[in-house]
């Protein structure tokens, strides 16, 4: 691997002609109601303070609601939020898993996320890669850099799905991005029984134009991800310098609707707990979903939950402006997985294992594991070490095989399926056949599938002895609820079991 190079501090601090270049007016114009965008500050409030504390019948008939796999409108969520009851937050976690294992079955997929550059025009208060930060050591990979951290990736843990993150700046627009996804699934490395390779990647990038858009959508992306980090208007507007590029609200809030519009219909919504009042934060993403919705005739694919994390050289981040507890955060996805019934939920090693662990009983569906986040991390020992040059501390250290173990105790499967967009099921397609239960065949195959490869390419003999049963029981399932469609799944599985790979339905 080429010796890594460091660049020094972030050169664009005044970036107004990258901002006039990067912003296009009538991208976010169209998108607007009489000139305002979706989010109504004052009606979310609103909502929150009618909803009625520990209303058990109305919160039941609203759970009852969320099991027939119906988005909830505000006012419904506002009545979930304002519950303080144990038992009734009890009777809300039961119906969330329940939730979970109706459109998700006992599976968690995982992913990686692949920190590509950081440099960034924008001086968020709470990010280490702010421009404003001089403590941070400015990386952007080179192609060779990437693919070194694709093989590292796929040939050390076994992971099949990535999430690209990039800061944001002209040195990482659309074509570099879209370069960078085409040298990611260009690396194939040989393991214990086959090969390995990088099958999906996600994006976690800044908004971009509908041309951008369908630059990086040509070189096969998976989800879109851009978080709003906070949906009130004001807390938008303190953490976000108004002369920066993120410092537009509606450039943000509109990037989704030109998602659509470019053709990305896989799209990732989140917010960064820890900055406003977290009801608010939940009231905005479900608006938002609802507005994708109507807009697209698509919700989002996942929702994720970052939590403020201490990050180098932002005294906001170690000092939140609105606390958010463990408990907060378990009844915020708690929420969530009842409010947008279909969107597959992702909580980061941000947390610690102990709460991650917590919330895969309220129904979570992503975790990320073996989790490294500088820049070249997966591929140099130097990078990984220097962890006081990152975006901010992780919480939960697992390596994959280790989340994985720990979730075959529990019954649960690790899915690589990457079947979905590859085979065209993505948009209103998967989330018509998630809410039916259709697309549940597809997986539950696909995820005995995949767990047959890792297991023969990267498990130590004591995972395979953890993983085996899960594994074995799946199969049965399949078996006994798909008698018809078996026999093509054996077929599958015992050539994957002799050496091929990347078989799916
Ligand atoms: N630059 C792009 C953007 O801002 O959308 C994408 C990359 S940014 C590194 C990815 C996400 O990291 C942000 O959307 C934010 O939610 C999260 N993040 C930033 N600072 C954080 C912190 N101190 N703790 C936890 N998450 C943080
Ligand atoms: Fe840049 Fe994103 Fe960090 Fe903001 S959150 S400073 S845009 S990398």
């Amino acid at each position: 691997m080429p010796v890594m190079q460091e660049t020094a501090p972030c050169p664009t601090r005044r970036h107004d002609d990258y901002r006039e270049r990067v912003i296009r007016r009538d991208e976010i114009d169209r998108y607007l109601s009489a000139g305002r965008d979706f989010i109504d500050d004052d009606s979310i409030e609103r909502e929150l303070s009618a909803a009625k504390a520990d209303d058990a019948a109305r919160v039941r008939d609203i759970l009852a609601k969320s099991l027939a796999v119906e988005t909830l409108e505000p006012a419904e969520t506002a009545v979930l939020l304002q519950v303080t009851d144990p038992g009734l937050r009890g009777e809300m976690e039961a119906v969330a898993l329940a939730i979970k294992r109706k459109v998700y079955d006992n599976r968690i997929v995982t992913f990686a996320p692949m920190y590509i550059s950081s440099h960034c025009v924008n001086r968020c208060r709470y990010c280490g890669f702010s421009a404003d930060n001089d403590q941070q050591r400015r990386r952007i990979l080179t192609m060779d850099e990437i693919k070194a951290e694709a093989a590292a990736m796929c040939g050390r843990d076994g992971h099949k799905r990535v999430m690209a993150v990039y800061g944001e700046h002209p040195t990482s627009g659309a074509e570099f991005i879209a370069d960078s996804l085409r040298a990611i699934y260009s690396v194939e490395v040989p393991t214990r029984r086959g090969k390995a390779n990088v099958r999906r990647i996600n994006v976690n990038a800044a908004p971009m134009s509908i041309g951008g858009l369908k630059t990086i959508q040509a070189a096969g992306i998976g989800t879109f991800q851009v978080f709003q980090e906070t949906y009130r208007h004001d807390t938008y507007a303190r953490m976000h310098p108004r002369d920066t590029i993120k410092g537009d609200y509606g450039w943000r809030i509109t990037c989704m609707h030109r998602a659509f519009d470019a053709g990305i219909d896989d799209v990732g919504l989140g917010v960064l707990f820890g900055l406003t009042d977290w009801k608010f934060e939940v009231m905005g993403l479900v608006t938002h979903a609802r507005e994708l919705e109507r807009y697209a005739g698509i919700g989002p694919h996942t929702l994720s939950v970052p939590r403020l994390h201490a990050a180098s050289g932002s005294e906001i981040s170690r000092q939140s402006p609105s606390p958010f507890s463990d408990d907060n955060f378990l009844h915020a996805v708690t929420v969530l997985r009842l409010a947008v019934p279909c969107a597959g939920l992702i909580v980061t090693a941000r947390e610690t294992a102990a709460l991650r662990d917590r919330c895969v009983d309220v129904g979570i569906t992503q975790m990320d594991a073996s989790t490294r986040i500088g820049v070249g991390a997966y591929a140099s020992r130097q990078v990984e070490q220097e962890i006081d040059k990152q975006q901010f501390l992780l919480g939960d250290g697992r390596t994959l095989e280790e989340l994985i173990c720990d979730l075959a105790r529990r019954g649960i499967i690790t899915s690589f399926c990457t079947a979905g967009y590859r085979c065209g099921r993505t948009g209103s397609c998967i989330m018509d056949a998630l809410k039916t239960g259709k697309e549940g065949k597809f997986c539950k195959v696909n995820a005995v599938l995949t767990f047959r490869e890792w297991l023969d390419d990267f498990a130590s003999p004591e995972a395979l002895r953890i993983c085996e049963p899960v594994l074995q029981s799946e199969l049965a399932a399949i078996q006994a609820q798909m008698p018809r469609f078996y026999p093509s799944v054996k077929e599958h599985y015992d050539r994957i079991a002799a050496g091929e790979r990347d078989l799916f339905f």
